[in-house]
């Protein structure tokens, strides 16, 4: 599934080509998808795309006041894909679910798996998620120290729950808990401050990495311009169960939590 740096990527690849655009129609191909629900964009032209969260954010004008039309989030879920098309016209080929023809080209929903969906909210405030981004400013080591101490889930796990930090999954919690040296399964309030200020770093300086490599693909992330991304190669722990710790040599394991797999070295985090 997509994380932060996918859904990063993809939104950056888009805004150039959409920001500006006018819907001209919305032609649905599912039937889970109500064409009414997307009718009111028809006629509003783009004025932002963004990340929000692990969503694709498209921000509409609304008449009169620009910067506060409605907002449509689009989760891509397992294998949602967002592209521009320069044609419009072309015929919809499966699994194409939405297709938004524009005054120039057309934005293009596939979804093989049909997991994906499409929220539109009336602005900007509604479609943000509770939580606070990890890349963001609000994100600092005494915010994090401080949330960490009230818990006492296992680290791990509470880095996943979306409503303190919003868009963090399992590819990059267990990567940057092992840049931190910290154990997964340790509880979260047992962290001393300067540990926090560690894995405050390393989730920054991992996610950071990761969009400059334009997110991770494992199983079927493409992005926007139908590209795996490269961070991949960089993994030190994830999926890379009994392959040697790339500081130490010592055979990563995997551990389940909540039903996730979880990697992390033995000897390297405590
Ligand atoms: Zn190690």
């Amino acid at each position: 599934m997509p994380e932060l740096p996918e859904v990063e990527t993809v939104a950056r690849q888009l805004a150039p080509a959409l920001t500006g655009r006018r819907v001209v129609a919305v032609q649905v191909f599912d039937a889970k998808i109500k064409p009414s629900a997307l009718e009111p964009l028809i006629g509003r032209t783009i004025t932002a795309v963004r990340r929000i969260g692990k969503q694709v954010g498209i921000g509409f004008s609304q008449p009169g006041i620009p910067e506060a039309g409605p907002w449509l989030c689009i989760h891509l879920r397992m294998t949602g894909r967002l592209a521009w098309a320069p044609d419009c016209r072309q015929p919809p080929v499966a699994p194409l679910r939405v297709r938004f023809r524009l005054d120039r080209g057309a934005l293009l929903f596939h979804d093989t798996r049909r997991f994906g969906t499409l929220t539109l909210y009336p602005t900007l405030r509604d479609a943000t998620p509770a939580g606070i981004d990890p890349t963001g400013r609000a994100f600092t080591p005494a915010r994090l120290a401080a949330w960490l101490a009230q818990s006492a889930s296992p680290i791990k796990v509470w880095l996943m729950r979306q409503d303190r930090l919003v868009g963090l999954g399992n590819i990059y919690v267990s990567e940057a808990l092992h840049r931190a040296g910290i154990h997964p399964a340790r509880p979260a309030r047992s962290l001393s401050f300067d540990e926090a200020a560690r894995l405050h770093k390393a989730l920054r300086l991992i996610l950071r990495s990761a969009i400059r490599c334009g997110g991770t693909t494992i199983f079927n992330f493409e992005n926007a311009v139908g590209a795996a991304g490269q961070f991949q190669r960089r993994l030190r722990v994830y999926g890379r169960e009994g392959d040697p710790c790339a500081r130490c040599r010592t055979p990563i394991q995997r551990l389940v939590q909540q039903q996730r797999s979880t990697f992390f070295c033995p000897t390297c985090q405590h």
